[in-house]
């Protein structure tokens, strides 16, 4: 049986709709579809902005052009490291988030956020806490009440956190797998993109969204009680404001994004919307702060789970990610591939801003379709040295696997990388 939900009635579990996807975010043609053979057009420099003398990351006034100096990160073959492939969970339609009864367990769904699990994160575990606790069975749940969260990423972690917060004694993190998730490995970029939300279904999203924001922005500037690193401020370029993701926040939570010329100080320039106050969070040690904050309040179990009634717990959470299409039977859950490439000796002084530009849309050498970006952000990984900083990325290949690895997408994501900076 599936519980009632409570206002505003959001728990969703029916099949996918169109809605939202990766399309709306408007791929632009930017680079060649072929492989390797990738040029921009829009690349040479613009002859009517002047480069800008201030120092890196400043701002100038040039007319009324609000010129930024931006120094483009070392893309030599010598700086690139860490080849990385990882898997988006989304999920069709939305994710889920609902709450249902099976036998005598309560079920709380958190999965399928495709490529923003991040940026949800804190948000969806409240939500999804507040789902159970507004439902008949979850009403008055003692606080000793046995719970199993089974998944140890970002939703996972921090519903178990969330359920901390709210006074529950009697924890158990359950996951196959601890290390190097898609968690770990995500580049760190607060934006609700690369989802595929019915439109009726965003609204709830956004309020999420906005949540997660309140919760990041606090650690950032130091208030939030438990975490004091893992998510700072930063300029954050995108090409328009309907591709950021962003524009539900402003007014809330944001400020309007500002039209700017970013010039990389080789003779490019672009024009770009800067969100000056976008939110970059260190997924990696975001990880680790915390499952350092949880070990000594949460039992740790390692294993995979194949009936979630079965654990005889009271309370199930699901957060498995791409894990849910199997253990749930979940046919709206898709694998959306990404590649990511991790730079080494770096100024990371020079690097404190984050971009997104959507390119084109392709086959792979495998024939699947693929999105292509390009994104940078100022990651770290925890065992990298201190100038090891910055990870590029953009590849969304919707229904990749391992066994499709798509390797060539690596090299044209670094031609995109070097074509955008006009390097
Ligand atoms: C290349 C790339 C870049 C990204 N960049 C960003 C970004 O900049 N910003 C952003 O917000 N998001 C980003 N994302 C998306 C983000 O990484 C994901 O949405 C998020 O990590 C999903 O978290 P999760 O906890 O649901 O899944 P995961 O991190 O995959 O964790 C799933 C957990 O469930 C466990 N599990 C699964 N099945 C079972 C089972 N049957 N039994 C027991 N345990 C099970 C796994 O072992 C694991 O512990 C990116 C993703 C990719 C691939």
């Amino acid at each position: 049986m599936e519980l009632p939900e409570p206002p505003p009635g959001s728990a969703q579990k029916g099949p996918a709709g169109s809605g939202l996807s990766l399309s709306r975010r408007g791929f632009l043609t930017a680079i060649a579809a072929t492989t390797g053979a990738a040029t921009l057009a829009a690349c040479s420099p613009s002859p009517n902005v002047a480069p800008s003398a201030s120092p890196s990351g400043s701002t100038a006034a040039t007319g009324a052009l609000d010129v930024r100096r931006v120094a483009p990160p070392k893309l030599d073959k010598a700086q690139l490291g860490k080849r990385t492939l990882c898997y988006r969970p989304l999920r069709k339609g939305s994710p889920n988030l609902s709450v249902e009864i099976e036998g005598s367990t309560i079920i709380a769904h958190n999965y399928g956020h495709g490529g923003s699990g991040w940026t949800l994160a804190p948000g969806s575990a409240q939500y999804v806490v507040d789902l159970l606790e507004a439902s008949p069975e979850g009403t008055g749940l003692p606080k000793d009440t046995p719970i199993t969260v089974v998944g140890a990423g970002t939703i996972g972690l921090f519903t178990a956190y969330e359920l901390v917060q709210r006074g529950y004694t009697n924890i158990t993190i359950k996951a196959e797998s601890f290390d190097n998730l898609t968690s770990h490995n995500a580049a760190g970029l607060l934006a609700p993109v690369s989802m595929d939300n019915d439109p009726e279904l965003q609204k709830v999203i956004d309020k999420i969204g906005i949540d997660a924001y309140k919760f990041f922005a606090s650690v950032a500037d130091g208030t939030q009680k438990d975490f004091k690193e893992g998510a700072v401020i930063v300029p954050t370029y995108f090409e328009n404001r309907e591709e950021s993701g962003l524009e539900p926040y402003v007014g809330q939570v944001m400020q309007p994004a500002k039209d700017v010329v970013l010039d990389f100080g080789n003779g490019t320039t672009r024009p770009m919307v800067a969100y000056d106050d976008g939110i970059f969070i260190d997924t990696a040690g975001f990880m680790k702060e915390l499952t350092d904050y949880l070990k000594p309040k949460v039992r740790i179990e390692k294993g995979k789970v194949t009936d979630l009634t079965a654990l005889g717990s009271k309370v199930v959470f699901d957060c498995t990610g791409l894990g849910a299409a199997e253990l749930d039977d979940d046919a709206n859950m898709v694998s959306v591939q990404g590649h990511l490439i991790m730079l080494k000796d770096q100024a990371p002084a020079d690097l404190k801003y984050m971009i997104l530009v959507y390119f084109d849309e392709a086959k792979t050498q495998s024939s699947q379709k693929v999105k292509r970006s390009f994104y940078f952000m100022p990651k770290r990984l925890l065992d990298s040295g201190p100038n090891d900083v910055g990870v590029v990325g953009g590849t969304f290949i919707e229904g990749a696997t391992p066994e499709t690895p798509n390797y060539e997408e690596f090299d044209v994501m670094m031609a995109g990388a070097r074509n955008f900076y006009g390097i």
